[in-house]
């Protein structure tokens, strides 16, 4: 294998102008930028990168395969981070994802609710914090509950008691212009609303996990609370 040093070299600075947005951003609406999480999304990315970037200053990783972050997790040993899961998880892997991450994003059906749910007691995990991800692009291929179901789903949730809702997520669909993605944000942020006036995220404010590398500093001015970044971050991905 070939040393990844493209990704590594530069990797502070990226970071640092990614931090620079994060902030310009919230100032721009008046928000505080330490109220906003940045996961650095390091998907497809070797360990020696992850590495790195846990030094220079990197605390939330974000994955979306449970295996890849196995082995990642595996052999960085004890370097803390927190780890999220951003990608969909099938029923079979909620035990492993129950014991690696600290945060899964893409909680979209009762069915997965209660394989976590089940994995927690065997894990004897007390709590897992999750989002509930939600499908607002109305394409059938994309993962997320639809947002009519949502309020349906969230109350199941809460009947789980391991199970900590802590806001939503979404996937938006692509666009060049990423103003055009900002209807798809403001959405997360009215239904995020209604959970919460009607109490349903407890005393937590209601996270809300949008935004990526090329649209998250719309995602900030729309509310968003974490960020997934990788490609701003890494560089581009090897397919
Ligand atoms: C890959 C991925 C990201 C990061 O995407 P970039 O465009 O590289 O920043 C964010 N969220 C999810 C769910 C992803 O799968």
């Amino acid at each position: 294998m070939t040393e990844p040093i493209e990704a590594v070299a530069g990797l502070r600075e990226r970071l640092d102008q990614v931090r620079e947005k994060i902030e310009g951003g919230a100032r721009r609406c008046g928000r505080e930028p330490k109220e906003i999480t940045l996961v650095a999304v390091s998907k497809t990315q070797p360990v020696s990168v992850v590495r790195e970037a846990l030094g220079v200053g990197v605390t939330d990783v974000g994955e979306n395969r449970v295996q890849e972050a196995e082995s990642k997790i595996a052999a960085l040993g004890n370097q803390p981070a927190r780890w999220h899961l951003i990608g969909h998880l099938q029923g079979n892997k909620a035990r492993r994802a129950v014991k690696l991450f600290s945060v899964i994003h893409t909680l979209d059906s009762v069915s997965l609710a209660d394989r976590l749910e089940r994995a927690c007691v065997e894990e004897d995990r007390a709590e897992l914090p999750v989002l509930i991800q939600v499908d607002l692009s109305g394409e059938v291929t994309k993962a997320g509950v639809p947002a009519t179901e949502l309020s349906e789903l969230v109350k199941s949730v809460n009947q789980c008691s391991r199970l900590c809702i802590q806001g939503l997520m979404t996937l938006p669909p692509f666009f060049e212009d990423a103003e055009r993605v900002r209807p798809f944000f403001r959405r997360l942020r009215e239904l995020r609303d209604e959970l919460q006036t009607a109490g349903h995220f407890g005393d937590g404010r209601g996270e809300l996990s949008m935004g990526m590398s090329y649209d998250f500093e719309v995602a900030i001015e729309e509310g968003a609370t974490i960020v997934r970044v990788g490609t701003a971050i890494f560089g581009e991905r090897n397919p």
